[in-house]
């Protein structure tokens, strides 16, 4: 039931003649299912980690398989299908784009689907957007929005093509207390219903919610800890 295997993951950024290793040597295994949080201070990698997860970057040293698929060495065009299927992203700053509406924002990742025809889309927006309940803001533009509503919007988009895992960095940090429970609310029940999660987060409360907690420091894991071989 494996999900996600990092072996040996090394992440090197190299700036004029500046060398900076963000991650060195992460070997991660997180099975289908699992609720991930991943904390530590600024600058500990955790973006980095996050972005190469994603296929939004590529690591310098080291193997990455997500689900069936051996990512470490794939065209482009490869791994943007793989990102398109595979994975959600939520993000600090929702994201969305002003001048698309609602339902166009939570369609436009669907659009890159070559498996994917106009009403199967449609369909599957409708029903992202029930799932956050904002189905009756379908045809409002983000500025119409509370932050709130954006970032539900936001979880509709990524979970709209019901993608294998949701990776989200930081997704309350824009949030009042308020909101950003709300938000945590709906990650729980996409948890509850199978969906597995991995969530990049400095708020304790969010980590706390998490059944698994993994904390990076100076690009290393440090510490990780699963919630329920802690209560067995
Ligand atoms: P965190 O998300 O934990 O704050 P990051 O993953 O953003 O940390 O950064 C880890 C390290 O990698 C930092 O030292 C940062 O300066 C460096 N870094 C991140 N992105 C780049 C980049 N595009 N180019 C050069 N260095 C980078
Ligand atoms: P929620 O708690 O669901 O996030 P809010 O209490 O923030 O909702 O917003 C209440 C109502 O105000 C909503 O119906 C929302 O559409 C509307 N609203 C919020 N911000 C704006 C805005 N900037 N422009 C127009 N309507 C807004």
């Amino acid at each position: 039931n494996i999900l996600i295997k990092l072996e040996n993951i090394d992440k090197v950024f190299y700036t004029e003649d500046v060398e900076t290793h963000a991650l060195s040597k992460i070997s991660l295994i997180i099975n289908k299912g699992e609720y991930v949080s991943i904390s530590g201070p600024s600058g500990c990698g955790k973006s980095t980690l996050l972005s190469l997860l994603g296929l939004l970057d590529t690591n310098t040293g080291g193997h990455y398989q997500l689900a069936s698929h051996d990512v470490s060495d794939i065209s482009k065009q490869e791994r943007a299908r793989i990102r398109n299927t595979e994975i959600g992203f939520i993000f600090q700053s929702f994201n969305l784009i002003s001048d698309l509406d609602v339902e166009e924002n939570v369609e436009l990742p669907l659009t890159y689907r070559k498996d994917l025809n106009k009403s199967q889309r449609k369909e599957m927006v409708k029903n992202a957007l029930l799932q956050v309940d904002m189905a009756h803001r379908a045809k409002h533009f983000p500025s119409q929005l509370s932050g709130g509503q954006q970032q539900r919007v936001a979880v509709a988009r990524a979970i709209a093509g019901n993608p294998s895992i949701i990776l989200a960095d930081e997704p309350t940090g824009n949030l009042d207390s308020k909101n950003a429970a709300a938000v945590m609310t709906l990650l729980d029940k996409l948890h509850a219903k199978g969906t597995t999660i991995c969530m990049v987060t400095h708020d304790p409360r969010s980590a706390e919610q998490a059944h698994r907690n993994i904390e990076i420091l100076d690009g290393q894991v440090v510490s990780d800890k699963n919630k329920s071989v802690v209560a067995a």
